[in-house]
């Protein structure tokens, strides 16, 4: 067993035997790649001129005084293509430049980090190929048309239950036998190791400034750390710099769909147990017999039936807790920041924003809370006017 590939009993490297080479091969790339100061120069230098980075660290100050604690977001928003993917995105590819690669292939379920690949492939010159279920091909066809425009080809899945996990495990066969000249860009802090440390080493510029950002303007950290968790990404960037402060209390939430007694819902933390998917051990939502069961939310983005193998070790270890919240309690989130900041959040966001809320009755005023906002919401906009036209949202 390769013991460094392991987060305590979680992660690993699940695959065929003729992928391992590659893993061992891209992890030194990575790790090398990390090291050298003229390719970290070059990334920071993207996130700056490409992405728009740093993004600001906002006090909400009416949401504040609504929710009863000071309430910081750090806008992730704000970044090219409209959320946080894109920061792993020109990680990945300039990596994969590094490494001689002249094509990129991705999965993507809602399509967002097929879009954020399709950019990034554009930016860098590379072709771009994109795995999607032929379901999520017809219920996401802005970002289909999106991609396309871009110049990736999207191809449809048809396998399974046509979303995101039959997308990924199609990706994954498709670059065991591609790998020479293929590099697969993993939009999540999820897969074989080392996608978990990339995705997190790409995402910890998250936390790196909001730390920093917070420390200019209150004095100390944070009493709170908080985020949405799909596959983990954006939570694990918010809270990497913090892990090692023990004051800092980390929270990561999930969806919960139509509630968990009901079975709809996406909650791998609270409900799943270990098994292994797309490579990687961690908590899954499964049957008895093991079998990976659909997850469910209203926000797309969540819509993930496990979780990243990091994020298993800090709940298992106690270190970071883990918490789910409705959909329609994070739609109602969602219209109070809206109307009480003039942001509209994306949905997967707005799941932080409806616990803030719950956490909040608990802290004060003097005390502050640091909330990940991944994403913008402007993709979510049919969904939100079907959500409050009474129309719900029925799966
Ligand atoms: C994809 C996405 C998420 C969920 O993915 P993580 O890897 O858990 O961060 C959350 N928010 C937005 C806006 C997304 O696009």
């Amino acid at each position: 067993m390769n013991k460094k590939a392991y987060y305590g009993e979680f992660g690993g490297q699940y695959v065929a035997e003729s992928l391992m080479n590659t893993l061992e091969e891209l992890d030194a790339a990575f790790e090398d790649a990390i090291r050298d100061p003229k390719f970290m120069e070059q990334y920071h230098d993207y996130l700056r001129q490409y992405v728009g980075r740093e993004t600001p660290l906002y006090y909400a100050k009416r949401l504040s005084e609504a929710y009863g604690t000071k309430i910081y977001l750090k806008r992730e928003d704000l970044n090219h293509t409209g959320a946080h993917k894109i920061n792993n995105v020109i990680g990945q590819i300039l990596l994969a430049k590094r490494m001689g690669k002249t094509k990129v292939i991705a999965e993507t379920g809602a399509g967002q980090h097929g879009v954020a690949t399709a950019t990034g492939a554009a930016l860098f010159d590379m072709e771009c190929t994109v795995y999607m279920g032929k379901e999520d091909i017809e219920r996401q066809k802005l970002n289909v048309l999106r991609m396309e425009m871009l110049g990736a080809s999207v191809v449809s899945v048809e396998s399974g239950s046509n979303t995101l996990k039959d997308a990924t495990n199609e990706a994954i066969r498709t670059w065991a036998k591609t790998a020479e000249d293929t590099f697969y860009v993993i939009g999540s802090a999820v897969g074989p190791y080392p996608y978990p440390k990339m995705v997190k080493e790409f995402q910890s510029v998250i936390s790196r400034e909001a730390k920093r950002q917070h420390m200019e303007i209150e004095g100390r950290n944070p009493d709170v750390v908080m985020a949405c968790v799909g596959g983990g990404s954006n939570s694990i960037g918010m809270f990497a710099e913090f892990i090692g402060e023990p004051e800092v209390a980390l929270i990561g939430v999930e969806a919960a769909g139509l509630g968990i007694e009901t079975g709809k819902h996406a909650s791998a933390m609270a409900l799943g147990a270990p098994g292994v998917l797309h490579g990687m051990r961690s908590y899954l939502l499964q049957d008895e017999n093991g079998n990976v069961q659909l997850a469910h939310s209203i926000s797309a983005g969540l819509d993930y039936p496990g979780v990243g193998p990091e994020h298993a070790y800090l709940r298992d270890t106690g270190r970071a807790s883990y918490v789910s919240v409705t959909d329609a309690e994070a739609m109602d989130a969602l219209v109070e920041l809206c109307r009480l900041e003039g942001i509209i959040p994306a949905i997967e966001s707005a799941h932080a924003l409806a616990y803030a809320k719950k956490k909040a009755k608990e802290m004060t005023m003097e005390q502050s809370m640091v909330l990940c906002l991944s994403g913008r919401g402007d993709k979510d906009v049919n969904t939100i006017s079907d959500y409050l036209a009474g129309k719900g949202y029925l799966n």
